[in-house]
């Protein structure tokens, strides 16, 4: 089969190029993404390969099936950013990278917790001084804290049993609820209980009609004052208008993001040597209490290794007509 992987990252190649046993499939690696400027490249091939920064709307889609088209594979969990129904209408599969390591994003987001919590990011800059001084650097133990967990699926359940393991009170809220989490004793809340009770809310839910700005300005008039709020799923879950704002007032105490709304336009990109013109990632950058990292919570090895192992997988199955969990399939309301 022939594939156009679209932003291939330096990374990313051995691991596919691993899988691929005997050059099978004829991969050709672009490093632009695949948008509407960049559509025509796919002329020629039988499939694309995506990353979360493609952005296939309905008229990316339709101009994917006049190319020929008939395989969307994403080397990612999430699929908020192909237009499904437009793959459905010209008859493009969409397949996906359902579960491929959630501990490393359960991890990313405790890191994210811990750093924002003991200020290690303030103290190696500091101690790197020569400035030995504890102002400003003190903390709060995670043990017995109440931490709200919205969505409890792959992610979401890894991130709950590390929480429990630091002793901490979890609530969770999604719209079903799992026998497992349930037995070691997480308990299933009311999203209102969940932004009223918890000291820390991390969101692990995927970015739907639904989840899009969950997190508004109504949202954080509920939650606890100084409360702290990882995301580690997709930008648009939180409105950062209404993020900004509630920093303001510390409503927010503590922001950590690994995902931005507008991230396609900054995340895995040198922009060192450019002004960034967009006005709200810079604002948050001005908090001293928000932590930004560039959509690096799957970046582990173990997890890199596994994308490339189901994403060439995915590709099999797709030849060989196969029937397969990983195809992302439209649901009908
Ligand atoms: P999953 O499908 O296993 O779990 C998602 C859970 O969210 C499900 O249990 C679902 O029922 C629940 N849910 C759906 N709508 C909800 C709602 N309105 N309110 C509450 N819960 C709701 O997915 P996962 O593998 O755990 O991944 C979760 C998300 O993490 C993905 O959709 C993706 O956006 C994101 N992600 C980010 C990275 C990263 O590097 N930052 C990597 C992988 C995945």
């Amino acid at each position: 089969m022939k594939v156009a992987v679209f932003s291939t990252q330096y990374y990313e190649r051995d691991y596919l190029n691993k899988y691929n046993c005997e050059d099978k499939h004829q991969l050709t690696y672009f490093d632009a993404s695949l948008n509407e400027e960049t559509v025509t490249l796919t002329k020629g091939f039988n499939a694309v390969c995506i990353q979360v920064t493609d952005k296939l709307n309905a008229n990316v889609i339709k101009q994917l099936s006049q190319s020929g088209i008939k395989l969307i594979d994403l080397r990612s969990a999430g699929y908020d950013n192909v237009d499904l129904e437009a793959a459905t209408k010209n008859k493009i599969k969409v397949m996906r990278v359902p579960a491929y390591s959630p501990q490393a994003i359960a991890e990313h987001a405790t890191a994210l917790i811990l750093t924002l919590d003991r200020k290690t990011h303030k103290a190696y800059n500091r101690v790197r001084e020569n400035n030995f001084s504890l102002q400003n650097l003190m903390g709060f133990n995670l043990y017995g804290k109440t931490i709200g967990v919205i969505g409890t699926g792959e992610i979401g359940t890894a991130f709950c049993s590390i929480m429990l393991g630091f002793g901490c009170k979890v609530l969770a809220n999604d719209i079903k609820k799992s026998k497992i989490l349930l037995q070691k004793g997480v308990e299933y809340v009311s999203f209102e209980k969940l932004l009223e009770t918890a000291d820390i809310i991390s969101i692990h839910c995927p970015l739907t009609e639904t989840t899009h700005h969950l997190f508004d300005s109504t949202a954080f008039s509920k939650v606890k004052k100084g409360m702290m709020l990882i995301n580690t799923s997709r930008g648009a879950i939180i409105d950062t208008k209404a993020a900004i704002a509630a920093l303001k007032t510390a409503k927010i105490g503590y922001l950590g993001i690994d995902v931005y709304e507008g991230e396609e336009n900054i995340f895995s990109k040198d922009l060192s040597n450019t002004v960034i013109k967009d006005d709200q990632i810079e604002r948050l950058m001005s908090f001293n209490n928000v932590l930004i990292t560039p959509h690096q919570a799957f970046f582990t090895e173990e997890a890199l290794d596994e994308i490339a192992r189901i994403t060439i997988s995915n590709f099999n199955s797709f030849e060989n007509k196969t029937t397969t969990a990983n195809e992302v399939l439209l649901k009908i309301e």
